[in-house]
């Protein structure tokens, strides 16, 4: 049987910085006060007057080559169901390689001592739900699903829209696509 890959498209045209994807993801995933698993970046460039900017939710990334995976001592971090890397809270010692080695800084350290994360909601997903955060978005800005499945939205998506992935240059091959 074919092995999935789940990605997550991010449509750079319609997401507006709203946060609610940032709130519901806490809400789901008891993120403490003060640390976010995902979090909106603006960029803006050109010259006056002739500027664009644009507005985009941000996570980790879920590298098939992930740096942290290799860096992590201990194997907390590891390869789940889809490539989704996720970490191990109890084989996790908080020793940071993993952090430092994140080219995307999507890593905290949780008050309670381990490395914590985006799990691309994999417990939901185990349940054949979404990931909290695209069902919240009010302008459906978001896309998960198993780009290795060529009937998948997001593999169709992918096949019928210009995309960018962050850092490409890294060799982390980033799971999280976005939109154009
Ligand atoms: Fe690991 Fe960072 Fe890639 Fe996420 S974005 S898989 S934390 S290297
Ligand atoms: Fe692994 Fe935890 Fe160390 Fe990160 S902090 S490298 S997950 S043991
Ligand atoms: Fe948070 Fe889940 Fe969305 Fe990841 S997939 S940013 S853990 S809500």
């Amino acid at each position: 049987m074919r092995n999935p890959r789940y990605v997550m498209l991010v449509d750079t045209r319609l997401c507006v910085g709203c946060k609610a994807c940032v709130l519901a993801c806490k809400s789901e995933n008891n993120v403490p006060d003060g640390y976010c698993r995902e979090w909106i970046v603006e960029d803006i460039w050109g010259e006056f007057p002739d500027l664009r900017a644009e507005i985009r939710s941000t996570r980790c990334n879920h590298c098939s080559n992930a740096p942290c995976v290799d860096a992590c001592p201990t194997g907390a971090s590891h390869f789940a169901l889809g490539g989704v890397v996720l970490v191990d809270h109890d084989a996790c010692t908080g020793c940071k390689a993993c952090i430092a080695s994140c080219p995307y800084d999507a890593r905290y350290v949780h008050p309670d001592g381990y490395v914590d994360k985006c799990t691309f909601c994999l417990h939901r997903v185990a349940r054949g739900e979404l990931p909290a955060c695209t069902t919240v978005c009010p302008t459906r800005t978001l896309h998960f699903g198993d780009a290795n499945d060529p009937h998948s939205e997001v593999a169709a998506l992918l096949r019928s829209r210009e995309w960018k992935v962050d850092h490409p240059e890294t060799g982390a091959e980033p799971n999280l696509y976005f939109l154009v």
